[in-house]
């Protein structure tokens, strides 16, 4: 916490249904769930339990069809789909499985745009990108596309542009879904490191282990929390660390 008067995220009795006109699908149940700035939480559960619904709601990319949702401290469940967007290119970096970078833009490209888009100059959003970038080990490889990049590259890119608009929170869905166990360790271990500098982070995951390298853990199942529980965290450079060892692999990727 840094002394704000309220939660980040705070959701109450909130629900998600799905009309398909015959059928009611009730995705999210009563969702009661509060986040403090500094957190880093991971939101896990089963195929079907309601994440990506709730990974929308949070996101301000779907409403609840009922409940509330404050977000830094504004009723967000009612706004419309512009407020809504402006909501969240002012709170939210997202980060997604599949890295959602433009194909045939360089690294430092993709990580200017959302400063472009917001209305910064293009020298001042090169400047940030270029540091962003450097700040998670890629200053020598700002110029390459993404397909000349690891997975984990890509992945440390789309944290880049996820965090160059200095945002409240990171929202990962599934961040580590398309990489290998050493290069998901890798991921976890950003994401730990700017939990530490103290940025707020939701992960989505389906994976126990990588609930694992959270300090709270909220588990999902048929659309209802059903468990909420701080959690020791797991040291995720140390394991990758470990892991390299026992593989006899050169940590290329960690810096
Ligand atoms: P998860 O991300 O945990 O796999 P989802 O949020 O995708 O869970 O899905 C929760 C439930 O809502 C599932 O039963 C799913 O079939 C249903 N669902 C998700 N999206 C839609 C949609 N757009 N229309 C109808 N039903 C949906």
């Amino acid at each position: 916490m840094n002394g704000d008067d309220h939660a980040l995220i705070h959701m109450e009795r909130l629900s998600k249904i799905y009309d398909l006109g015959e059928v009611h699908v009730h995705a999210l149940r009563s969702i009661n769930l509060e986040v403090n700035t500094g957190e880093m939480v991971a939101i896990r559960g089963p195929s079907g339990s309601g994440k990506s619904t709730l990974m929308n709601i949070l996101g301000c990319l779907d409403r609840p069809t009922s409940g509330s949702y404050w977000l830094n401290g504004q009723d967000v469940s009612r706004m419309s789909p512009d407020q809504l967007a402006g909501i969240r290119n002012r709170t939210i970096g997202f980060v997604f499985q599949g890295y959602n970078l433009l194909p045939r833009t360089t690294a430092l490209e993709n990580v200017e745009l959302p400063l472009l888009y917001s209305g910064h100059s293009s020298r001042h959003s090169r400047q940030l990108a270029r540091e962003t970038l450097e700040s998670l080990g890629l200053g020598d490889r700002i110029y390459h596309l993404p397909h000349q990049l690891s997975g984990g590259q890509q992945q440390r890119v789309a944290i880049s542009r996820a965090l160059v608009t200095n945002p409240r929170m990171i929202l990962a869905d599934e961040p580590t879904g398309n990489l290998d166990t050493l290069t998901s360790l890798d991921v976890m271990s950003v994401f730990q490191q700017l939990n530490a500098d103290g940025i707020t982070i939701v992960l989505i995951t389906h994976e126990l282990d990588i609930a694992s390298y959270a300090h709270r853990v909220v588990v999902l199942t048929d659309g209802r929390v059903i468990r909420d529980q701080s959690n020791v965290p797991r040291d995720a450079r140390a394991d990758r660390t470990r892991l390299a060892a026992e593989v006899g692999e050169v940590p290329d990727e960690a810096d």
